[in-house]
């Protein structure tokens, strides 16, 4: 039975007859059907009532007989989800502009509806595209009807209020499904000055089991350092990144992964997640759900109740989806030191800043310095690669490509695949970028390492590593830089042309 195409026809508004006394045993849909209960057919308040709405909507109606139940839950669906023509238009846009956004790869749409306009862009490998435009009335329109669609909201829209939603296909509405690999899209609805609004959807989506460590990005010394962890049985490891770093798609990556090599070697453990909400959908993990909270109180609560049951269920291996504050920190090393191997994620921008972060958000500073609970430190950031069909090498590149002979000059050292973005062809849609990579580094914090840090603080603790092997975010970079994989213009955002100078005769190439 589909429900979904057609609009319900709420028979208790209006001057519908005996519509309070029929409106349990009978639903109308504007697309002349309706279903009525099976032993009412003979109802004379039915008949009359159907007969009625003939009349009304000049033409027959299409009778269809369900079950009662069948009859509550389309009223039920009716009601809240009412929709008129309109609505129903706006719901196929909203579709539309999420497959649209699936289709071209986008991560994220942002909608800004400002006085007269409104501006919709998609960023595709971390770059935004030029804005569509929308009329502001229209766009105003799009996020209320976005808004009502979600699954997970709980306050009324309005464009004066920071909101959060999820949109998720929804069990009997068949139109509103996602095409393959988009589990759901949550959106933020921001107030900002001068009568906008700014709003901000981001795609989520299942983990790809085609997508390894390498595609990624990461190193082969880096991998081996998470197998070195993979046969642990207690420890943390923590993936650091600011947003859209792409850390809980590695997370999610290290532990599908760690969890194939398992089963391919005959060993199994179980698996088990905690998130707020859960992104992508792990296959083989069980993912608890912290349920949608009202307070900041609530939610610790709620958080530690997913927790103890999944440490009640005896699990090997257990994923925290973030630390963002006292509780989850507090609950992640518990985790931790009660015996399990626990993965999670942290806001951060460098890997030797994270155990300084544990220690700020309350955990014991002796149980992060003396202790070797914190095994793995993480940090990541998406750099765009270059399109292989159009980069072109900076040897053969023409003079005024917006470099300064210095630059030039230092770039040029770093050997012949040096490449910069070429014009653009079809296969990059015109960018000269096709897809990102990650840069990162990965540490192993070690006693020694740790003890290190604690005297010496977070920028020499960097030194340490990388003198022992563990190259840095910029070390990895320049790597890259080298091969060709990403544009020479991006090395001036991880360091000085001086830095390069000095740390490009340590730098071990590996290809
Ligand atoms: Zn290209």
């Amino acid at each position: 039975m589909s429900t979904s195409a057609a609009s319900y026809i709420d028979i208790a508004d209006g001057d519908w007859p005996e519509g309070k006394t029929c409106a349990e045993l009978v639903a109308l849909f504007d697309d002349g059907r309706a279903l009525i209960a099976k032993n009412q057919a003979l109802n004379p308040k039915v008949r009359e009532l159907l007969a009625f709405a003939e009349r009304r909507l000049s033409h027959k109606i299409k009778r269809e007989y369900v079950d009662h139940d069948a009859i509550v839950e389309a009223r039920k669906l009716g009601i809240a989800g009412r929709r008129s023509t309109d609505d129903s238009k706006m719901e196929s846009a909203i579709q539309d502009l999420i497959g649209e956004a699936q289709a071209l790869r986008a991560s994220d749409i942002h909608i800004k509806v400002g006085e007269n306009i409104t501006h919709v862009q998609m960023r595709i490998d971390g770059f935004l595209t030029k804005p569509t435009t929308w009329t502001a009335d229209y766009g105003q329109r799009f996020l209320a009807a976005s808004y009502s669609m979600a699954d997970i909201a709980n306050k009324a829209y309005s464009p004066s209020l920071y909101l959060a939603a999820r949109l998720a296909p929804k069990a009997g509405r068949d139109t509103w499904a996602f095409k393959d690999g988009l589990e759901a899209v949550r959106c933020q609805y921001n107030p900002v000055a001068f009568g906008i609004t700014a709003a901000f959807f981001r795609l989520l989506g299942t983990i790809d089991t085609t997508v390894t460590l390498e595609s990624l990005g990461y190193e082969p010394e880096q991998i081996a350092v998470f197998d070195e962890f993979a046969d642990r049985q207690n420890g943390l490891c923590v993936v650091s990144g600011i947003t859209g770093s792409g850390k809980s798609t590695a997370l999610g990556t290290l532990i599908t992964r760690q969890m194939r090599q398992e089963q391919e070697d005959g060993r199994r453990r179980s698996y088990f997640a905690v998130e707020d909400p859960p992104e992508r959908r792990l296959n083989g993990v069980t993912q608890l759900v912290v349920p949608n909270t009202e307070t900041e109180e609530q939610r610790e609560t709620a958080f530690a109740e997913a927790l103890n049951a999944a440490l009640r269920d005896d699990p090997d291996v257990i994923m925290i989806g973030e630390i963002r504050d006292r509780i989850t920190a507090k609950l992640t090393i518990r985790a931790a030191i009660t015996g399990h191997q626990v993965w999670t994620t942290l806001h951060c921008i460098s890997a030797h800043e994270v155990p300084l972060r544990l220690v700020d958000e309350g955990v014991d500073s002796a149980s992060i310095f003396r202790s070797d609970i914190l095994q793995v430190a993480v940090a990541q950031v998406l750099v765009p690669m270059l399109c292989a069909s159009c980069k072109v090498r900076l040897v053969d590149a023409p003079a005024d490509v917006g470099l300064s002979h210095q630059q030039r000059t230092h770039l040029a050292h770093l050997g012949d695949e040096v490449c910069i973005e070429g014009a653009g062809c079809a296969r990059c849609r015109h960018t000269g970028i096709k897809g990102r990579t990650v840069a990162a580094e990965v540490i192993r914090t070690d006693p020694a390492y740790l003890r290190f840090l604690e005297q010496h603080g977070a920028v020499d603790a960097k030194e340490f590593a990388r003198n022992r092997g563990e190259p840095s975010i910029a070390d990895i970079v320049v790597r890259k830089v080298m091969r060709g994989q990403i544009s020479a213009r991006v090395i001036s955002k991880f360091m000085s042309l001086s830095d390069l100078a000095r740390h490009q005769p340590s730098l071990r190439v590996v290809s």
